[in-house]
């Protein structure tokens, strides 16, 4: 993002290493950067007259130079099961949405990564709403670190989050050059911390990306794949036109390839009544994940307004995992979550102004999704 000169740079925005060279240009000392890093991410502070380790000189230049801008909360409401969910403002008459899901276990983050999405999945609230734009790392990151401190509690110890996961609204693979750096700190000793198995990125299957993503950080990947085969794929998930599975697969192979043995991708599959919820789409999917490190987590669909499908019967999402479990394939289903107050996955909405004129399933898939070459790619 390009930020004209001597407008504040909101801290959310930079990883350590971008930090450290903002502080270099300032002259100062890189373990400088690593301290301001702590306050906001390991103490939640928000205010640079806090942190009391740095000098006064530099916190007043701190002060002159860089923000901490916390998103605006437009409605916050929580579910009867625990769940809550947070509007955020994303600029003028837009928003975006956010969901804490509390387990007895864990607790994780659904963050969004676009206001909106250009991929149409035909299943999916976010799809229908069309595509507006991309969210900075900033508002990436202030998501996390506003729901943590909403949500209270201490954030080095004891923490209310412990995963996150890119599974809010947007494709994250789309928007890759600003979720990167919002992974780098969600990663970081100095930033979030989190272990690099719970924080997940979601995708559609932008294969390039995959490829990009495997290179660049080490962190968890699921795949929503919702189709055994291309035929039906193409259908649900319009992106698969242009990569296909066959490349799809392939780039799944090689992310967990050389990682450590706990490494496996999570597939998932929303159970679409009569569309995709088979026995023989059971069938065809243990085919083509036979041998990879996977786990398949099947989503009855959540419905929202103007839907033309139906969740599957309970039945039939038994009948469909015992197939998978009999093909030695780990399978769970995911408990809906919020839908009572219309949070759970697949069911964000937010306030989208789209910007899209035409819908991917319409139109022939050339454009979306191709990386720039490695040559011509600023600096993430
Ligand atoms: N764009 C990314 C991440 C956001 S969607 C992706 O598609 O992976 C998070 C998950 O919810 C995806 O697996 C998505 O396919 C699924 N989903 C979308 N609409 C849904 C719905 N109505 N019911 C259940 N799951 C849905
Ligand atoms: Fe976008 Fe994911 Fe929804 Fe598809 S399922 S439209 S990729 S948010």
């Amino acid at each position: 993002m390009t930020v004209p000169p001597g407008t504040p740079i909101n801290l959310f925005g930079l990883d350590r290493a971008a930090l450290r060279a903002r502080f270099a240009e300032m002259g100062e000392a890189p373990y400088r950067a690593d301290q301001v890093m702590n306050w906001i991410y390991r103490r939640g502070v928000d205010g640079f007259a806090q942190m009391t380790n740095l000098g006064k000189d530099l916190r007043t230049r701190l002060g002159e130079v860089f923000v901490i801008h916390p998103p605006e909360l437009i409605t916050e409401q929580t579910s009867a099961d625990g769940t809550r969910k947070w509007v955020l403002k994303a600029g003028e008459g837009q928003a975006i949405e956010t969901v804490f899901i509390p387990e007895d276990d864990r607790g994780t983050l659904c963050i969004s990564s676009q206001v909106g999405c250009a991929m149409d999945c035909s299943f999916c609230s976010t799809g229908a709403q069309g595509f507006s734009r991309n969210l900075t790392t900033a508002e990436i990151i202030a998501q996390v670190w506003f729901a943590s401190k909403t949500l209270g509690g201490d954030f080095q110890h004891d923490r209310v989050i412990s995963n996150v996961v890119f599974m809010g609204m947007g494709e994250p693979l789309a928007n890759y050059g600003e979720v990167l750096p919002a992974l780098r700190v969600l990663l970081d000793d100095h930033g979030f911390g989190l272990s690099k198995r719970r924080v997940t990125v979601s995708t559609s299957g932008l294969v390039p990306f995959i490829d990009r993503l495997r290179e660049d950080v080490d962190t968890a990947l699921a795949v929503s794949l919702h189709a055994p085969n291309d035929a039906l794929r193409d259908e649900l998930v319009p992106i698969n036109r242009k990569y296909p599975l066959a490349e799809l697969i392939n780039a799944c192979r090689l992310y967990t390839e050389g990682k450590d043995r706990k490494a496996h991708i999570v597939y998932e599959y929303v159970m679409l009544d009569g569309v995709n919820d088979a026995p023989e789409h059971a069938r065809q999917l243990a085919r083509l994940l036979a041998g990879l490190p996977a786990k398949v987590n099947l989503i009855p669909f959540n419905p929202f307004p103007q839907t033309q499908y139906r969740r599957s019967p309970a039945g039939r999402i038994r009948a469909f995992a015992d197939i998978l479990k009999g093909k030695d394939i780990l399978t769970t289903t995911r408990k809906t979550r919020g839908d009572d107050i219309d949070a759970a996955c697949g069911q964000l909405a937010g306030k989208v102004r789209s910007r899209q004129k035409q819908r991917l399933r319409d139109i022939p898939v050339k454009a979306v999704g191709a990386p720039a070459p490695r040559h011509a790619r600023g600096q993430a």
